[in-house]
Order: C-alpha cells, then structure tokens, then sequence
C-alpha cells in the first residue's frame, strides 16, 4: 500500500456524503443530522429531474421507535404526511380464494414463562372451550372493527400509514434545520482513488465536485455507487420471491380509512391498498414470468376503487440482496442496498436498521472488523425477513393458477423449513434475538394460514378445565371492553390531525 491509499484508509470520518434523497437518503440524513451534527459535515445530492421511486407507505411498529429517537412529534408528522394508524395487514385470498386473516402488531393472551398462550388456546379448542385466536388480541380485534385511540403506557401497539413523497418532504426539513446541507443535482460520475478503491467525490452535471470520506449510497435501485461504482455483486432470490415488478397509482377513498393495510392476493401476486388522510395508495405486485405486463394492468385497473388521481407508474425490481452492505467507504441503505417486496411493509424498517447499526459503529476511521460485523448484522436480519415473506407463499393452498402451482413446487430457505416443522410438531416458535418478526407474528401468520400444532405443550395440561375456562374468558372479556372503548379510526384520525 503506498501512502496516499494509507492516507485515504486511516483518514477520520469528517465528510458524510449521501447520495439520493428519496425514502432512505433522508432518513439517514434525519438520523446522522440529529445526533451527529455537530461533529459532522453531512450534505445530500438529490436530483429533482430523476425523481424517487414514490412508493413505500405503509410501515411498521419500529418506526414509532425510530422517531422517539430522533424527537419527532406524532402529531406534527402525521399531519405532515397525512398519516393513518396501521395495526397490522389484512391478508386476503392467500389461503384460498374468499379467506382472510389479519397479521396483527399484537399479542395474542398471556404467555406463561414456561409456555406462551398459544399451547393454553390450543388445548382450550381441543376441549371445546375456546373461541378463534383473534379473540385474544386487543389490536387483532381494534383492527376487525376499525377502530383506534393512543392508550397510556403504550397500551396499543401500532405503525403508520404515509404518503411517501410529503415523509421525504418532512426529513428534508428537519435534517436542514439540524445542518445537513441539500445539494440539488445529477450524479454523473462518482470519483474513485486508483489505489485504494474508496470513493472520493460525486461529480455532479454542472462539473462540481461533492467530496467526502464516507458515503451513503440512497440511489434506489440504480445502486450507482455499490453497483456500478465499486461492483458489488447481488445475491438474487428470485427462486424464493417470483415477483419481479408493479405497478403503483393512487385513488380517491370511497370509505372511511381502516387501520390496517389490505394484501390481495392476485393471479399471479398480489395488491395493496394502503389509505392515508387524503387518498388511497394502490399497487399491484406481479411475477412477469407468469402474467404479462397488460394483463397485470387490466387486473389492477378492474379492481380500483375510487377515482385514480395520479396515472400507474410501472416498477421493476430483483429480489435479494447485496453480498457486502457496506464496502470501502461506502455503505449502501434502501433499495440501493437490498429488496424484499413489501408484503410485510419491511423495507423502511431494514433501511432504519442500517442506520441505527451505522450510527452505533460509526467509525472515527473506517476498521474491516467494524465493517464486517455490520454486513453480517444487516444479512442476518435481512435473511430473518425473506424466511418470514416467504412463509406466506410456501404456506398457500391455492393451485388455481401457473403461478400459484409454480410456488406449490418451490423450496424454501432450509431456516423456514425448520421453523414451520417445528411449530407443526411442537406449536413453538423460537426467536433469536435481534430478528424483528417475534413469536406472535409467526403465530398469526401460520395459524392464519392454516398449520395447526400436532400437539400443545403439557404446561396446559396442568390447567383445570374450569381454570382455563376462566383464564380464557377473562383475556377474551378484557380485549372486548378494551375495544369497545376505542372510537372508530377515522374519527380518531380526524381530530388528532385536523386540516389547515
Ligand atoms: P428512491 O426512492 O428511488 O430514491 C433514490 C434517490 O436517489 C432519489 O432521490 C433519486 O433522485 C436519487 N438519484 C438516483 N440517481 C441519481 C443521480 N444520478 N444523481 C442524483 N440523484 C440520484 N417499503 C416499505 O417499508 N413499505 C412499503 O409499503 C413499501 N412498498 C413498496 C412497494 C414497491 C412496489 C416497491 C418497489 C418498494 C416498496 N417499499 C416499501 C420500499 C420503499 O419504497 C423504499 O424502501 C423506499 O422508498 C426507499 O427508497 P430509496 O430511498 O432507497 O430509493
């Protein structure tokens, strides 16, 4: 190594450079501006001419955290946004066709230390004495009945719904106020040391130079600077995830907004619908290998409800991942870095998750043990996520299509086919630490879609009949009142984020 690459390599981290300002270039903006500005020089290239991607609207609960973190007001967000309260999906069709279940941010009933509910619920069905699962989960049952209100210490478990181009609007802002710099332009080229690899500036279309010792790839899906600048490979998992495009529009609403997103299963996919305040975020998720672009659009079209507002706008993607999220000096977040279809909502959160795990090892020099264990956090969390999408499908008894018969036929990821051995034989589930779906989600997600246990744990059988009856009942009794105090989502919405 000579010692200009020396230079380069042990230099301390002063520039922070992000290229895109889309989803995931002003959330790591909003972050690094927010803890680190005072120590940092963070500036951000965004072209307005390229645009973003312009979906990405529906969240999950580890967004709450994530804006505590960083001090953002509820209120003034939601409002910015034209927030709705998510508190789980509406899984439809996935099953068979005409059955639905919902995958709740909830817990179903009490765990006991030994056993959680699900063994309890499970011998109580055996004995006749049990009503359906989703009768001991408060959120479950608020979101069957559309219905919402912020309870005290936390007492209802909750993600939003949001319009992605005002959430991008509403970092901007705050990252400014906190001292990033926003630099309207096109990256043309992005600079290189011939030694040692590391990025050294963007060139931009009018001829400046953004230089840098750390930069942030949010580029989307062009990866124009851990793709095509430093060649990191991709991973694809399009064995496991078929789809491979969509096709995005909004509506008007015909109805008031639920508080849970609806997943549709399709032909050969799925649609969503995501409502917010002010409109309905409609999309359709397809596997171009079985459908053809026209015929997706005609199943989608016939579908809509409510007035289109904006013409669809086609997406394609490639499922999998990036083999290093962070390389040199260059670490790539949001779809720039890895893509798992949102059937789950995931993808804000993995972006989030890159941030916080940067921000905890943020190098004063960048060190390739730091670097490694970051790339195998974020592959680990990323894997536990695909295991948890790809259940949805491996589990479906539809065989009504090429598609449907096609995922029939698929192998799955050997970590799922444990966990879903395990929970047939067992009716456990076990969570390492760190991976984001926990028990309960499993749960709901396998229940909802068909595998009963073989057998429940003997902690249940320790119950009398007239014991469990009582411990059923009395979680069963609690979850109604608590819901039958809530008003209707909409109403909620309506005064805790009036109009200008
Ligand atoms: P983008 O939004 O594409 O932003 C890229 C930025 O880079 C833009 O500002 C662009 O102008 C800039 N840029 C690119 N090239 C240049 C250049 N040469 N010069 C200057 N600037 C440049 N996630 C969820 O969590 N929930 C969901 O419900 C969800 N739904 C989705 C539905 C679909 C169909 C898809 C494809 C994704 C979905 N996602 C969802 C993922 C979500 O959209 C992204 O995680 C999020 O929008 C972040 O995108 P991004 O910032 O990485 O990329």
């Amino acid at each position: 190594m000579n010692d200009s690459a020396a230079d380069i390599r042990n230099k301390p981290i002063r520039r922070v450079v992000i290229a895109g300002g889309g989803t995931a270039g002003w959330m790591a903006a909003a972050a690094l501006s927010r803890t680190l500005g005072k120590v940092l020089d963070i500036t951000l290239v965004e072209s307005e001419e390229i645009g973003t991607v312009g979906v990405g609207e529906a969240t999950i609960p580890t967004l709450v955290t994530f804006h505590r973190l960083l001090d953002i007001k509820e209120q003034e967000y939601m409002s910015a946004v034209k927030g709705t309260i998510k508190l789980g999906i509406s899984f439809e069709n996935w099953l068979q066709k005409g059955h639905r279940y919902i995958h709740s941010f909830g817990m179903s009933g009490k765990d006991h230390w030994s056993a959680g509910f699900q063994h309890f619920w499970q011998r109580g069905r055996e004995l006749g004495i049990a009503g359906g699962y989703e009768d001991y989960c408060f959120e479950l049952k608020a979101a069957l009945q559309d219905k919402f209100a912020h309870l005290p210490r936390g007492g209802i478990n909750y993600a939003y719904h949001m319009d992605a181009s005002l959430y991008a609007r509403f970092l901007r802002t705050l990252s400014q106020n906190a001292g990033a710099k926003r630099v309207e332009g096109k990256i043309v080229e992005v600079e290189t040391d011939l030694e040692s690899g590391y990025i050294t500036a963007l060139k931009l279309a009018d001829g400046s130079l953004i230089e840098g010792d750390l930069f942030i790839d949010c580029t989307g899906f062009r990866a124009l600077l851990i793709g095509k600048t430093l060649n990191v490979g991709f991973e694809d998992w399009s064995h496991w995830l078929f789809n491979d495009s969509a096709l995005a529009t909004q509506t008007t609403a015909v109805r008031d907004a639920v508080p849970y997103t609806r997943a549709i299963a399709g032909t050969a996919g799925w649609q969503w619908r995501i409502p917010l305040q002010h409109r309905v975020g409609n999309g359709i998720v397809y596997s171009s290998r079985y459908i053809s672009d026209d015929e997706a659009r005609q199943e989608f079209l016939s579908s809509l409800e409510g007035e289109m507002i904006k013409e669809p706008w086609p997406v394609r993607f490639r499922p999998g991942q990036r083999l290093k999220s962070w390389y040199k000096n260059c670490v790539a977040l949001g779809l720039a870095g890895s893509f798992i279809e949102p059937l789950e909502s995931t993808t804000i959160h993995l972006i989030q998750r890159g941030i916080v795990h940067l921000l905890r090892m943020f190098p004063q020099v960048i060190s390739e043990p730091e670097v490694d264990q970051y790339n195998a956090q974020l592959a680990s969390e990323l894997e536990h996520v695909r295991d948890f999408v790809v259940l949805h499908y491996t589990l479906t008894e539809r065989r009504d299509t090429p598609y449907w018969r096609a995922i029939a036929q698929m192998d799955i990821p050997p970590s799922l086919r444990h966990r879903i051995e395990l929970f047939r034989e067992t009716g456990s589930v076990y969570r390492v630490p760190d991976e984001l779906f926990a028990e309960n989600s499993w749960i709901q997600v396998m229940m909802g879609q068909g595998v009963m246990p073989k057998r429940h744990h003997p902690t249940a059988d320790v119950m009398s009949r007239e014991d469990l009856v009582r411990f059923l009942d009395e979680i069963k009794r609690t979850v109604d009142s608590q819901v039958n105090g809530l008003p209707s989502h909409q109403a909620y919405i309506d005064q805790y984020c009036p109009g200008p």
